[in-house]
């Protein structure tokens, strides 16, 4: 490979907390940020004997999801166990899904219009959390998170590059905020992932060796952990070594990966099936009931954007991204009845507004039913582009009422034809050349006359109008 270009390959694992009401297997609360080990029982702190039970709930959530990304739902599924050691997990394993996930075969689209692959999404129980003092001294172990239900949802290794990663993230993330099957809170813990890199010559047809790594607080810090792995692996490589299968640790602040352990495989795991918990045979009318509590999903609302609303794919896609903004921009297509002015001044000014500011949508006192009004009055006639622009930045942090605003700011278009023919005759005075221009068929020269007119009025004459009266006025010239 030398120090010839090389091409990214990037697989995801992400783990989900389902926002069930109880843990995976026992009765206990499934609540962030409760004192720590008052959310436990015999159950999830492993105590002997005592047994686990099934959460129907995070079946259906995961269902949810699964149908969600296009899957296939097992109608047969079981749960196995996971062994390993770690302090935070009294039972030493992990009850999670091997051999028959509860669901496999999907597809995400991303809004790029690639579709990435996913191999598998199963069932499992999260592990306590433990933390270090700061001295050093010691370390506490909350076992509040043992036995919230997660859902591993592990992509094909069909991305290939850190923004294509990213793009994936965000994807998956509305998807599943879109289905109500978890807060998606990368904070909170409540979604975590896990970046697969492997790097190859461009064109090449297999694959390299993949590095795992964890410890990815955000998306952002995700997509830098790839470009810094794949970059490692090209030293590597470049210097004549060989990347080795070893899961690494990303150092956020230092920008590099650390070795965590050798990778280890599934035998080490010694996975066998977990006998305290019967097959589960899930019929094909749970999957039928699940199907239909599903909301319209990103990619539905966004055809159908371009279909009823006549939206660009670019507009529509847009609007979809955030089911606060789609439900926003609705109400307000239905308002102003007109769905596609709706759809310009959410995309550009208000989002403007959005990210000039760093501020919510709701931050901005302009609702659906004034942003409505604005467009209306544009509509109407009373204000031209300018002034509907400058009542606009007026409406942020001014709960009056637009049609007030326009009369306080003295906004209002001037429609008024005499009033606008004195303008122009005092506009084709003042411009000799620009009427010569015109007689002699050079239709470009209008410009330089409705310019004086805009500039005479302060914004406020009707465009169309000036250009209507000074073809009528030029013939009588
Ligand atoms: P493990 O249990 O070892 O983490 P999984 O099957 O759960 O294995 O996940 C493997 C992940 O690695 C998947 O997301 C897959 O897409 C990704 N992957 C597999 N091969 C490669 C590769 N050569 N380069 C990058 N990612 C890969
Ligand atoms: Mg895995
Ligand atoms: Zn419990």
């Amino acid at each position: 490979m030398s120090t010839l270009p090389y091409e990214i390959v990037v697989g995801l694992e992400v783990h989900l907390q389902l926002k069930t009401r109880t843990k995976m297997f026992c009765a206990c609360p499934n609540r962030y940020g409760a004192e720590p080990n008052t959310l436990t029982c015999p159950v999830c702190t492993g105590q002997p004997g005592a047994l686990p039970v099934a959460n129907r709930e995070a079946f259906s959530l995961a269902m949810r999801v699964g149908l969600a990304l296009n899957a296939t739902i097992a109608r047969s599924t079981k749960f196995d166990r996971k062994n390993y050691f770690y302090p935070d997990l009294p039972k030493g394993y992990q009850i999670s899904q091997f051999d028959q996930p509860i669901t496999a075969d999907g597809s995400l689209r991303l809004s790029s219009g690639k579709v990435i692959g996913i191999v598998r999404a199963h069932l499992e129980e999260d592990a306590g959390k433990s933390s270090h003092t700061e001295s050093g001294t010691g370390s506490l172990v909350d076992l509040n998170r043992c036995g919230v239900p997660l859902l591993e949802i592990v992509s094909a290794p069909d991305m290939r590059s850190s923004a294509e990663a990213i793009e994936y993230l965000d994807a998956l993330k509305l998807l599943l905020r879109h289905v109500e099957a978890s807060d998606c809170d990368m904070e909170k813990g409540s979604l975590r992932c896990d970046v697969n890199v492997s790097i190859r010559p461009p064109g090449s047809s297999v694959f390299g060796q993949r590095v795992e790594i964890k410890n990815l607080n955000s998306f952002r810090s995700a997509g830098r952990a790839i470009d810094a792995e794949a970059a490692r692996h090209h030293a590597l490589i470049t210097a004549g070594g060989a990347v080795e299968a070893e899961t690494r640790l990303w150092d956020d602040e230092k920008g590099v990966t650390r070795l965590m352990r050798k990778k280890e495989a599934s035998q080490d795991y010694r996975y066998f099936p977990d006998p305290d918990l019967p097959p589960h045979h899930i019929s094909e009318e749970w999957i039928n009931d699940v199907r239909k509590t599903l909301p319209e999903l990103p990619e539905q609302r966004m055809a159908r954007y371009q279909r009823d609303f006549g939206l660009s794919e670019y507009d529509a896609g847009v609007l979809v991204q955030d089911k606060k903004v789609a439900v926003y921009f609705e109400e307000c297509a239905g308002l102003a009845g007109d769905a596609k002015a709706a759809a310009n001044w959410i995309g550009a000014d208000l989002f403007g507004w959005m990210n000039e500011n760093k501020q919510d949508l709701d931050a901005s006192c302009i609702t659906p039913a004034r942003l409505a009004a604005l467009i209306r009055l544009q509509k109407d006639g009373t204000l031209n582009v300018p002034s509907a622009r400058k009542i606009f930045a007026a409406m942020i942090g001014n709960a009056q009422d637009p049609k007030d605003l326009v009369a306080t700011l003295g906004l209002g278009q001037v429609n008024d034809r005499d009033a606008i023919m004195e303008i122009v005759r005092k506009a084709l005075a003042a411009n000799p050349k620009a009427v010569a221009d015109l007689r002699a068929g050079k239709q470009k020269a209008a410009g330089a006359i409705v310019g004086f007119v805009m500039k005479e009025s302060q914004g406020r004459a009707n465009p169309a109008l000036v250009n209507e009266l000074i073809l009528e006025i030029l013939p009588t010239l």
